[in-house]
């Protein structure tokens, strides 16, 4: 397929999306939608405003009270689920293009995330729909007390930029699989897809206004949709710094519950006992570099037993210095370009500041400074736990070794960030292994035997934990994030 001449076909629409039919935002004041691949701007996107968000608002909490979603059965909520996740995989051509053109991921992996990621989470919670259940305590023969779980109501989604299609799906398939209304403010650096999965939604057969989605900048429309005393809940996926603020807008207004699913910086710890070199550091370099390593929980924190750190870093430079970032457009790109002028700043600082504090490039990466936002991977060596390019979220292409000799010091070093999202541990010592998982404070510790990886790995529930977030989406008790727990008294003779 020749994507580039596809690419010049698409019609740009950003405008919000509320109760059902595009229209115009109140903000007559604008930016630019830029294409990290080229820096050419691709559309203008309206800045948006509070009277946006207020109007998303009203239409999603008139919507809610009506009940045309909330007091529906739960099996034609899955049934509009699955039929919006076919409608994704019908539509991944183009949601894919808008993706990679919006923020510069690779066009084959954007297909894989509308052809298989997003319609695969869709199902799972759609599947959950009808197993939402509480429980019923008979406490004698006249009195029954049962637990009842109902939809918060108007929930605020704010979604960050790096997975669009799927940031987006994470967060509006459990909230409406509960039998909740969604404003979804996606990130301003890639709004297109999350406005297409609206429509898709109406043809699914969602009610009109049970969806809404509302582009902008995080100080106009985030803001207000965090801040508006109509919406009954928060959920946001982005950085760390930004979910704080999240929580004090939330604390100003009418006191809203969040749930918050942030920044990262995960350890890998290798032991040398898993052996394997090769294998650990092919899968060292794909998972670092897997989507230029901007992933809340990329591999990008290496904690490598010093007997075979000489030989692991000489395997994952030789493998990451053959990974050059190339058009998105082309089908053979295995790595694009990061997803902003931004971003490319922010890696270019974190990799300055690393050589100036010590750290040893064992690898720099080339840094192109105009005409598209390519980044290539560059590792640091002997890192020390005080150095900011090991403790904070870099969100690039930098590899970050430290070097350990003792489990005792692997766990000091892997809990030595403010960070709590996830973490992988190598070993083939299954003692070790349950005494590392239970050690390391994170959301989620995977044990990893070897390179080899079957497959998809499923996820389960997990909550993050530190500066990472908190709150659960994943699985059936994301349904449960999305709900209030009410208990009724059936009393008397
Ligand atoms: P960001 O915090 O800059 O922005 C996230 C969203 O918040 C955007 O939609 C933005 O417009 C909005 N926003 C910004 N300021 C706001 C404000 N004052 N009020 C309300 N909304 C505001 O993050 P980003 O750069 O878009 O995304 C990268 C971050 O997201 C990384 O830290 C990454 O780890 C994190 N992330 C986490 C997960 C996870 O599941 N834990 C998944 C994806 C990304």
């Amino acid at each position: 397929m020749d994507w580039s001449e596809l690419s010049a076909t698409v019609k740009w629409n950003i405008q919000p999306f509320i109760g059902g039919r595009y229209r115009p935002s109140d903000s007559t004041e604008v930016f630019q939608n830029v294409n990290p691949a080229t820096e050419l701007s691709l559309c203008d996107i309206p800045n948006g405003c509070a009277q946006d968000i207020d109007q998303a608002v009203r239409v999603a909490r008139q919507r809610f009270d009506d009940g045309c979603w909330s007091n529906v059965s739960p099996f034609r909520r899955m049934e509009v689920l699955l039929k919006l996740a076919e409608l994704i995989t019908k539509n991944k051509i183009q949601l894919a293009l808008l993706d990679t053109l919006e923020m510069g991921k690779p066009i084959t992996a954007s297909l894989f995330d509308a052809e298989t990621f997003a319609p695969g989470l869709i199902r799972s919670w759609a599947g959950y729909a009808d197993k939402l259940m509480g429980l019923a305590a008979p406490i004698n023969s006249s009195t029954v007390v049962l637990n009842t779980y109902q939809p918060r109501g108007v929930i605020g989604a704010i979604t960050a930029w790096n997975f669009p299609v799927v940031n987006a799906v994470v967060k509006l398939a459990p909230a409406l699989a509960a039998g909740n209304a969604v404003v979804l403010k996606p990130s301003e650096l890639a709004p297109s897809s999350a406005l297409k999965l609206a429509e898709l939604a109406l043809e699914a057969g969602l009610p009109e206004g049970v969806l809404n989605v509302v582009p902008g900048l995080g100080s106009t429309v985030g803001q207000a949709l965090a801040l508006h005393p109509g919406v009954d809940m928060v959920s946001f996926t982005g950085s760390t710094g930004t979910g704080r603020k999240i929580m004090e807008l939330s604390g100003r207004s009418n006191g809203k519950p969040v749930l918050l699913e942030c920044g990262g910086k995960s350890p890998h710890v290798v032991f040398a006992d898993i052996g394997d070199i090769e294998g650990v550091a092919a899968a060292t370099v794909e998972g670092a570099l897997w989507n230029q390593g901007q992933v809340c929980s990329a591999h990008t924190r290496w904690l490598v037993e010093e007997e075979i750190a000489d030989s692991l870093v000489e395997s994952i430079v030789r493998r990451a210095s053959q990974r050059q970032p190339d058009d998105p457009l082309k089908e053979a790109t295995i790595d694009g370009p990061l997803a902003s002028p931004a971003q490319r700043a922010r890696v270019k600082a974190y990799v300055e500041e690393g050589t100036k504090s010590g750290a040893r490039a064992v690898l720099r990466g080339m840094i192109q400074e105009r005409g598209g936002c390519y980044v290539s991977p560059t590792v640091f060596d002997r890192v020390q736990p005080h150095m900011r390019i090991v403790r904070e979220e870099i969100f690039g292409p930098v590899l970050c070794v430290q070097r350990f000799s003792t489990e005792e010091e692997a766990v000091a070093l892997a809990n030595g960030t403010d960070y709590g999202l996830e973490a992988t541990v190598w070993t083939r010592d299954m003692g070790r292994s349950k005494r590392l998982a239970h050690a390391i404070k994170a959301g989620g510790v995977s044990i990893r035997t070897s390179g080899k990886q079957d497959g998809e790995v499923f996820v389960l529930s997990q909550e993050p934990q530190k500066a990472s977030g908190f709150g659960v989406e994943i699985g059936l008790k994301g349904l449960e994030s999305y709900s209030t727990l009410k208990s009724i008294s059936f009393i008397g003779a």
